[in-house]
């Protein structure tokens, strides 16, 4: 499934069709609008076939069902079944994923009959229009990145010999944005550098895990961008903070179930940056896999379901330019990965 976070738009927006959807922030269409607070709800998206692009409220088709089966207080036990926020559906761990896959199963099969109940009105299906893409996991409970973990990218930032074992770092969950949203360069800095990366998000508890059974505690994948104040992670030692800023974590659009993923070291990574593709990779030439930095990180601190692992970022970003090249006010950044879409955020000076 692709997963998402999204917000309803709220009625008072009039209906109309000018803003944001899905299918245009897979395409890069979009300009979203963020502003207002909305409540996040669980989505799936439909596959190609009948309705596709639009959004499944994953929690309310578990509730139309249980109303249909004249079961007692079915919101509660839709809530309770199915929670509407990521992490709290990803801390249920299996009987939720399987709530939503039958859910799933039956919005589709529905909407392919035409006797079925009319799952628009019933506010299920959500044409993609209606509604916001938020980060599928809008708050991780921690972040971790990874340094220099494409040797190409090593290399450029002048350090020849690959590390012996993977370098660790923490990046704030405040800084958490979502596709459409502005990254958005703070007055203190003058060095802000994109760095397209495959994130992952941790399905499962994980304390010392084998190697080999790690990918067995990914939930799934999404695109994200490192945005990193470079003046700050450099010149100060202020590795955190410049990793951190608000709006410096971009993620989405969608959360690629680990079941849809063959083989996490197989995909096409690029950056775009105003329409120039500056970073173009494969995820093979990490220098770590996604199952040796789970490993790894597990055998010195518990990863949660929630948790995001940013997998590092290949050759080609601004700082690598000579001379170097800065994200400014209009640029535009698309971080796209094979099978997950295109995460689009504009730049905006402070
Ligand atoms: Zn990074």
């Amino acid at each position: 499934m692709q997963l998402v976070t999204f917000e309803r738009r709220e009625d008072r927006d009039g209906g109309g069709d000018t803003q944001g959807s899905l299918s245009e922030a897979a395409l890069g269409f979009e300009t979203l609008d963020w502003s207002g607070l909305r409540a996040r709800r669980l989505g799936a998206v439909i596959p190609p076939g009948p309705r596709a692009g639009d959004i499944v409220d994953l929690n309310r088709a578990l509730l139309v069902r249980l109303s249909f089966d004249d079961v007692g207080a079915p919101e509660a036990q839709a809530d309770s079944l199915l929670p509407s926020d990521m992490v709290e559906f990803l801390r249920r761990g299996a009987s939720a994923r399987r709530a939503a896959e039958e859910s799933f199963a039956w919005v589709l099969d529905s909407v392919e009959r035409y006797d079925a109940p009319d799952l628009v009105r019933a506010g299920v299906a959500l044409p993609s229009r209606s509604v916001h893409l938020c980060a599928p996991v809008p708050r991780p409970g921690k972040i971790i990145g990874v340094a220099r973990n494409y040797a190409s990218h090593a290399l450029e930032r002048g350090q020849r010999e690959p590390p012996e074992q993977p370098v660790l770092f923490i990046k704030s969950s405040s800084s958490v944005i979502g596709p459409g949203a502005e990254i958005v360069i703070p007055r203190a800095s003058q060095q802000v550098d994109y760095e397209a990366e495959l994130a992952v998000v941790i399905g499962s508890r994980a304390r010392n895990v084998a190697v080999e059974e790690a990918l067995g505690c990914v939930a799934g994948y999404t695109a994200a961008n490192d945005v990193t104040a470079r003046d700050f992670q450099n010149t100060r030692g202020q590795h955190f903070l410049g990793k951190s800023c608000d709006s410096f974590a971009p993620l989405g659009p969608v959360l690629l179930t680990a079941d849809e993923v063959s083989d996490p070291q197989d995909l096409g990574l690029r950056c775009v940056v105003s329409g120039e593709l500056r970073q173009d990779a494969r995820t093979k030439e990490m220098i770590f896999p996604v199952s040796e930095l789970i490993s790894f990180a597990s055998k010195l601190m518990t990863l949660e379901p929630g948790d995001v692992i940013l997998t590092g970022t290949p050759a080609g970003v601004g700082a690598a330019s000579d001379p170097p090249r800065w994200l400014h006010d209009g640029d535009v950044v698309d971080v796209e990965i094979d099978a997950i879409g295109r995460l689009r955020n504009y730049v905006r000076q402070e």
